[in-house]
């Protein structure tokens, strides 16, 4: 036994630490700590899942056809450019597994999105973190840590936790501006809460070097099936699909998910809904003395003055039974991510920040 060692940089990979989800001896708990869309899925997505589970018996699809036409349609994009995987993750996991091991480097800003540096450790590779200024990514900051060894640049577009995002022309002089080895991974969980927002596609069909990943976790309120698609350059797709498990999705993953993104009115409602909540919240937390950078996503980065403080305002909010995320992991100590619940969820926070200041 005391031979059986993991890869080198796997134990530098923390266990995940979020998630929770209830609250002990604490009845009525509202969750706000996971950006998840507080109206659920569509009833049309709903209706595809029950309807899916006829044939438990069969494989399911290997090529998810029909999912990648619906995305096809939905988004304006090529279907044989879309690769589907096990949420967004897994995407991520795929692009370190098949462009990045031991030598390479896979760069991610200061606070980035935790799955980065995860896959990149697990695909043997190292991560390198590259400040950011004042909570926004530095695309000048990017272009300096690269190297000859730089294999891939993850940018989350709005970024998670902090809600900020760059504009088109800050991506494609990032892009032009990488080694030739390197692929930009533009990630747009979020995009769709952005209104005119296209996550990327444009910079990705205009470059050979610009890949794009987004998720059903979010404004689809699919975070428990599990659904995340990539589009990108056809020759890197083909690479992806080589170490993509043939029989990643199930069926019914794939139905349910293509029920969501052929759902335009739904995902509309969900942005409206969400835009206009996002600023009724921020205005609250502002006026209970409690700033935010203007956040893009379906969250705000609530501002206070120490870690000491935030940590306080944390706990406070369980005792009230509101759960939300500390993100000292993510650098930002002094800081709570408070997911945009319903209006009763926003008045709730609202009301509780306001008692505890
Ligand atoms: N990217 C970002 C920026 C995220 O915030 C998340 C979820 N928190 C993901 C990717 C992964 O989402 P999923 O695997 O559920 O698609």
């Amino acid at each position: 036994m005391a031979e059986i060692r993991p890869q080198p940089g796997i134990m530098d990979i923390a266990l995940y630490q979020g998630g929770q989800s209830h609250l002990d001896g604490v009845a009525d708990v509202v969750k706000l700590s996971s950006n998840e869309n507080p109206f659920g899925p569509s009833d049309k997505a709903k209706e595809a899942f029950v309807r899916s589970g006829h044939q438990l018996h069969r494989y399911p699809s290997t090529d998810h056809a029909g999912l990648r036409a619906a995305i096809g349609e939905v988004h304006g994009v090529n279907p044989d450019q879309v690769i589907c995987g096990v949420g967004s993750d897994e995407i991520i996991t795929f692009l370190c597994q098949a462009y990045a091991g031991p030598g390479d480097e896979v760069i991610h800003t200061e606070h980035g999105f935790s799955m980065y540096r995860i896959s990149t450790l697990a695909a043997g590779a190292t991560p390198i973190e590259v400040p950011e200024r004042e909570r926004v990514v530095d695309v000048d900051a990017i272009l300096a840590a690269c190297n000859f060894r730089t294999k891939l640049v993850f940018i989350a577009n709005p970024a998670n936790p902090t809600g900020t995002m760059i504009g088109g022309n800050e991506l494609a002089r990032l892009a032009d501006g990488l080694p030739k080895q390197a692929i930009l991974v533009l990630d747009g969980a979020y995009a769709e809460y952005v209104e005119e927002y296209d996550g990327g596609k444009a910079l990705v069909d205009a470059r050979e070097n610009v890949f794009m990943t987004r998720t059903f976790s979010k404004i689809y309120g699919l975070g428990g099936l599990r659904v995340g698609w990539g589009y990108g350059p056809k020759e890197i797709v083909d690479v992806l699909n080589r170490v993509r498990g043939p029989f990643n999705l199930s069926q019914t993953q794939l139905e349910t998910a293509e029920a969501a993104v052929r759902d335009m009115d739904y995902t509309e409602r969900c942005r409206t809904e969400n835009t206009r909540l996002r600023a009724w919240l921020a205005e609250a937390l502002a006026e209970a003395g409690v700033p935010s950078d203007t956040s893009t996503a379906n969250f705000i980065l609530a501002r206070f003055t120490s870690p000491d403080e935030a940590e306080a305002c944390d706990e406070w909010l369980k005792s009230k039974g509101i759960i939300v995320r500390r993100v000292a992991g993510y650098k930002l100590p002094n800081c709570l991510r408070i997911t945009v619940g319903d209006e009763a969820s926003c008045r709730r926070v609202a009301h509780a920040v306001r008692a505890f200041k």
